[in-house]
């Protein structure tokens, strides 16, 4: 199969014909000029998050701090042009960036007494100014997160996991549904004009109902949301799910749980404790630290729904396959409808990636290149070829779906793709390039396999597929990709 054509007929938002003869054109046609650039299926992000990266556009952002003094100054002007009264919401902190600059002193204390919450860039752990503290009633523990308290037993602001999303999550004030909704067309936009047509979303179900649902016909791309909503029971969730409207640009595929944590922030749930934290192996969360991931896994596939789980360590994932593994012998699995996704698997044990054989896995290649930085400290050497292991999983009869994880890193597909055909991780410097994919590959992960893995009608260039193209200035197999990456020229969907 080509992964380009170089002109394509289009009916009612359905590729009729690749590289038609001049007798199949019909006479009223409208011509668009490809400027000699190269179209290719219409990419698609197949993990990402619309709703929080969109309101996370209205947030303060605190990426590239080169210091904790840099910090509090980007605060302490964000402050000075806020409404009184309205929370400070900011985030993309990477301590990784302060270099020697350790954390100390009150959080956020430029914003004095207006509530803050600065997440960092992984959203598994976020920092509260004290101000934000008097809204939270703290336990003195809670399964599945971390609350950080200094040598007296005080909080300190940083809350980790289920500490961050359970006790702060909800009472930061959301954002009204009208700026919400703006938000959200403004986010779809931006990812179109990125050269994405579809993106497989992480949503809460409250938001697919106030936010989404009222802008069904005006989304620019099309969105195949998976549920976070994850309390249990899930019934009251799954039935939502299911009665949920289905229409061509936004529909529910799936429900999401979570397995561990972060590598960055050492919650990943790992069989080896870390190089730099001899005593922590990491953690098990909610469902899964409950013990009730296989009962969950079965009711979503039971509802003809796709689980999709979170796992990031290679514990993790190996408590994800057998979960998988077990739901599969009660109940085959005959579609991608209802077919378990592996989200993130950033480490893998050589056993288990043998195990992914016809499974999907849904990576983030721009993840490789963030985490690349710390992961010698964390894994050491030894580790290293579990790491990211995208050629180990395609050998092993993978479907590799490659995102973003945006907010998380950049939603832009071109520095994913680059990432993954280079393996330059962040600051250029290449890592763990064993694993590096052709163009091909790497550009099926962003098309076809997304595509059959989110259940879309597109992903191919071929005749009843839907007519979603992506332009590229540049012809992406010529393309020196270290150099950097080739232009959006323009992105169709159902061919406009
Ligand atoms: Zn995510």
């Amino acid at each position: 199969m080509q992964a380009w054509a170089t002109s394509v007929l289009v009916e009612n938002g359905i590729v009729a014909a690749v590289d038609p003869t001049s007798s199949a054109i019909p006479t009223h046609c409208d011509e668009v000029d490809l400027c000699g650039g190269c179209l290719i299926p219409g990419l698609i992000d197949a993990h990402l998050h619309l709703t929080l990266g969109s309101a996370s556009l209205c947030e303060l952002d605190l990426s590239h701090c080169a210091s904790r003094g840099v910090f509090e100054a980007r605060v302490a002007t964000r402050h000075a042009q806020l409404p009184q009264g309205e929370w400070l919401l900011a985030n993309s902190w990477n301590e990784a960036d302060w270099k020697g600059h350790a954390p100390g002193g009150e959080w956020l204390a430029s914003a004095q007494d207006r509530p803050a919450v600065a997440w960092r860039m992984d959203r598994h752990a976020c920092v509260l100014n004290r101000a934000a503290l008097a809204h939270i009633h703290l336990p003195a523990a809670i399964d599945g997160g971390r609350i950080e308290r200094d040598a007296q037993g005080r909080p300190t602001g940083l809350l980790q996991e289920a500490a961050a999303w359970q006790l702060v999550v909800p009472k930061v004030p959301p954002l009204s549904r009208e700026r919400a909704r703006g938000a959200l067309l403004q986010g779809a936009q931006m990812l179109r004009e990125h050269g994405l047509t579809a993106v497989g979303s992480m949503e809460y179900l409250r938001d697919l109902v106030d936010v989404h649902d009222a802008l069904r016909d005006q989304l620019p791309l099309r969105v195949h949301a998976t549920v976070l909503d994850r309390d249990w029971p899930i019934d009251d969730a799954l039935q939502a799910a299911k009665d949920f409207a289905t229409s061509d640009r936004l529909r529910i595929i799936g429900m999401k749980a979570f397995v561990d944590g972060t590598l960055g922030s050492r919650t990943a749930a790992m069989l080896e404790p870390y190089c730099d934290d001899p005593t922590n192996a990491g953690l098990l969360v909610e469902l899964a630290a409950a013990g009730k991931l296989n009962a969950w896994l079965e009711l979503v596939r039971n509802a003809g729904l796709s689980p999709s789980m979170h796992a990031i360590g290679d514990r993790a994932a190996r408590i994800a396959l057998d979960a998988a593994d077990l739901a599969r012998k009660r109940l085959p699995e005959t579609t991608a409808a209802d077919a378990p996704r592996f989200e993130h698997m950033q480490s893998l044990h050589p056993v288990d990636a043998a195990r992914m054989r016809g499974r999907f896995a849904s990576m983030q290649p721009l993840h490789k290149a963030d985490d690349a930085r710390g992961a010698i400290t964390r894994l050491g050497t030894a580790r290293l070829p579990r790491f990211f292991p995208f050629r180990a999983l395609l050998e092993a009869g993978a479907t590799l779906a490659f995102g973003s994880d945006w907010p998380i890193v950049s939603p832009d597909p071109l520095r994913g793709m680059r990432a993954a055909i280079t393996g330059l991780d962040l600051d250029g410097r290449p890592f763990a390039t064993e694993q590096n994919l052709s163009v091909e590959e790497v550009l099926w992960g962003y098309t076809r396999d997304a595509a059959r893995m989110l259940s879309l009608p597109s992903g191919v260039i071929a005749p009843s597929y839907a007519a979603d193209f992506t332009l590229l200035g540049e012809d992406p197999f010529a393309w020196n990709w270290q150099d950097g990456t080739p232009k959006i020229l323009a992105t169709f969907v159902d061919g406009v």
